[in-house]
């Protein structure tokens, strides 16, 4: 069970199967540090992790214990890339800036994998590769746009036809497929947990229940205020994304938080278990509300999708997962669903990640869109060469001020109606 979380959402997978959290005790009284970063997922221990290996002090300040929000809660799958293809990012951002972040988000699955094996993380990551199936005739287009865009640029990107794909997901649902051989998964949990360690070998100071509650200028410094303690730092590091309070305004109104659900079965029987997924892909499809799934080691069948803010809508959308998983993968039949978790992704109102200079001295990265495993660790990758002293313009994300979503009081509603619309588009094809 995930610890101080609603029951709804509180069964997880990753939580039954987590290795051992490294001590993080609360901040108590006075410290100092030369790097603050608040928030212990992926982008603020990636953080932490790179800037102690290159010696500069770093002090993770975690509401909970590290790994507690989206980064130990999600599907575990290794995507590349940006939401948006290569072509359309370099159209918007220029050709060097567009060209860098096109570089930086395509070779951040090989940045997780390559941490993973130089830290010894031990998190079940398999480069097994990662599969976006086509839904209709539409996204078959998108994706045979997307792999040329690519493979031009000389990643391990191909289409596979509805053939190869129902023999790669073992399910006949689909037109055609994405294959990212760059792409792959990992115990997301474990993986965060892996860098925590690593990120405290190195040098880093890790604090559990350690909310930061204010943020203040004195003189120099920033200092941050939790419950038991004061942090003084030169420089801080804001990674709460989908879980961003009002630490830091206008940062909560950049995002909206949206809630992901997923659902987890017992160990499947060997047969039926070789029968789905049969080389270990992960999956997520082209619907507007995506379905994404994949087989754990234990040969557990994950399923996932978007969820819904109250108990009763996030209840419906587990069952909705289970009959959508027997509806793809009839096998599955009256397999034991042992699990269902859930937890918040933060949407942007462009579908980019944001790296934004909230006051000087303070910066945050978040913005996801549901898609952070790779790209949070990138990023916080991004934060520490920041906090390091490397000029803005050098990195490989563009620096913005914070963009606060016009009418945001109404993120609620907003995002109950988007959803029913992309839902009935989904169900019509348009
Ligand atoms: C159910 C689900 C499935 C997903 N599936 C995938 C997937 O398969 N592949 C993929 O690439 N991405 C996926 N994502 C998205 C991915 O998990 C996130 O993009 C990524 O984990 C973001 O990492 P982060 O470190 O920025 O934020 P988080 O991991 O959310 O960490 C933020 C942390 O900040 C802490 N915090 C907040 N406020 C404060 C404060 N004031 N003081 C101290 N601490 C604070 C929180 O406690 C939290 O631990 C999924 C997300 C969810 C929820």
């Amino acid at each position: 069970m995930i610890a101080n979380e609603i029951p709804a959402i509180a069964n997880s997978l990753w939580s039954a199967s987590a290795n051992p959290t490294p001590p993080c005790p609360p901040l108590e009284g006075e410290a100092e540090t030369e790097v603050a970063i608040v928030g212990g997922g992926f982008t603020g221990l990636s953080a932490a992790l790179h800037l102690a290996e290159v010696g500069i002090a770093a002090t993770v300040l975690e509401a909970e214990t590290p790994g507690w929000g989206a980064s130990g809660r999600n599907g575990g799958q290794v995507n590349p890339g940006l939401k948006e293809d290569p072509d359309t990012v370099e159209t918007r951002f220029g050709a060097e800036m567009g060209g860098r972040m096109v570089r930086m988000s395509g070779e951040a699955a090989d940045l997780v994998f390559s941490l993973i094996e130089r830290h010894g993380i031990d998190c079940a990551a398999a480069r097994t590769g990662w599969v976006q199936p086509a839904h209709d005739a539409r996204a078959m287009e998108t994706a045979r746009t997307r792999v040329g865009q690519w493979a031009r640029r000389g990643a391990a990107v191909r289409l596979l036809t509805a053939s190869e794909t129902a023999d790669i997901l073992g399910t006949e649902g689909y037109l055609g497929a994405m294959l990212d051989e760059r792409g792959g998964n990992l115990h997301p949990l474990n993986y965060a947990l892996g860098l925590a360690w690593a990120a405290q070998r190195a040098g880093a100071v890790l604090h559990g229940a350690s909310r930061v509650t204010g943020l203040k200028r004195e003189g120099e410094r920033h200092v941050l205020h939790t419950a038991r303690g004061r942090l003084a730092a030169r420089r801080v590091l804001l990674c709460t994304n989908g879980y961003t309070d009002g630490l830091a305004p206008p940062m909560a109104r950049t995002i909206v938080p949206v809630r992901s659900v997923q659902v987890a079965t017992a160990p499947l029987g060997d047969n039926v278990r070789r029968s789905i997924l049969p080389g270990g892909h992960a999956a997520s499809d082209s619907r507007r509300l995506l379905l994404y799934f994949r087989l754990d080691p234990q040969g557990r069948f994950v399923m996932g999708g978007r969820g819904a803010y109250d108990t009763a809508g996030t209840e419906h959308q587990m069952a909705r997962l289970r009959q959508v998983s027997r509806e793809l993968y009839p096998q599955l039949g009256d397999a034991e669903w042992t699990h269902a978790w859930g937890g918040y992704v933060a949407i942007t109102a462009d579908h980019y990640p944001h790296l934004d200079a909230i006051r000087p001295g303070i910066m945050a990265a978040l913005g996801y869109n549901g898609r952070g495993v790779a790209m949070a660790t990138a990023m916080g990758r991004v934060l520490a060469e920041w906090a390091a002293g490397r000029p803005e313009a050098e990195l490989d994300f563009p620096v913005t001020p914070p963009r606060p979503i016009p009418f945001h009081f109404l993120r609620r509603p907003a995002v109950a109606a988007t959803v029913a619309l992309h839902r009935l588009r989904d169900r019509i094809g348009i």
